[in-house]
């Protein structure tokens, strides 16, 4: 099989193992809850309380490139570039930057913008900001324990938070469950 032919049965599929979003804000509070539930046995993640503060130098250092541009510099990478678009495996998002968990594979959902998204997040690690790139204000949204850019919040996500989170892949890395490599 050709790549293109792959990649065009990947998004032929529309993500059938990824569960729909819980019907009523209960549920989302529960997914919100649960989020541990998706670390590998014994795995150690930093708290949002534990601040991480580099130089830039130290960040370039740290980050490959294109991270680099998305958290430090506030770039967006090029829709449809990122693995995590296809990545359903149960786990956790966490900051590329410091490795805060964000999102659990829970709360991802298909937008078909090309950016992986998610309907909430885990509470309280990012802080938000307006920007007004693109004229019309968007609300942007950084890791709150690193200061990393991330992406966008929309309002047009599924029922029943109606929130999308468009974050670049590049900015994210996927922790599986099960303890199997990425
Ligand atoms: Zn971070």
């Amino acid at each position: 099989m050709q790549r293109r032919d792959f990649l065009f049965g990947l998004a032929a599929a529309p993500f059938a193992a990824l569960a729909a979003p819980p019907a009523s804000m209960k549920g989302i509070e529960e997914l919100q809850k649960n989020w541990k539930a998706f670390l590998p046995a014994g795995a150690a993640v930093p708290s949002p309380g534990e601040a991480l503060k580099l130089s830039k130098d130290e960040w370039k250092k740290r980050l490959p490139p294109e991270s680099y541009r998305v958290l430090r510099e506030e770039a967006t990478e090029r829709s449809g570039t990122s693995p995590l678009n296809e990545e359903k495996r149960a786990g956790l998002f966490a900051c590329a930057g410091c490795g805060l968990p964000l999102f659990t594979s829970e709360m991802k959902f298909e937008s078909g913008t090309g950016w992986p998204s998610f309907f909430t997040t885990i509470p309280g690690v990012f802080e938000m900001k307006k920007d007004f790139y693109l004229i019309y204000p968007r609300t942007e949204y950084h890791c709150i324990r690193c200061g990393g850019h991330h992406g966008h919040l929309f309002d047009d996500g599924p029922q029943p938070t109606r929130q999308r989170w468009c974050n670049n892949g590049v900015a994210l890395r996927f922790i599986p469950k099960d303890g199997s490599k990425v």
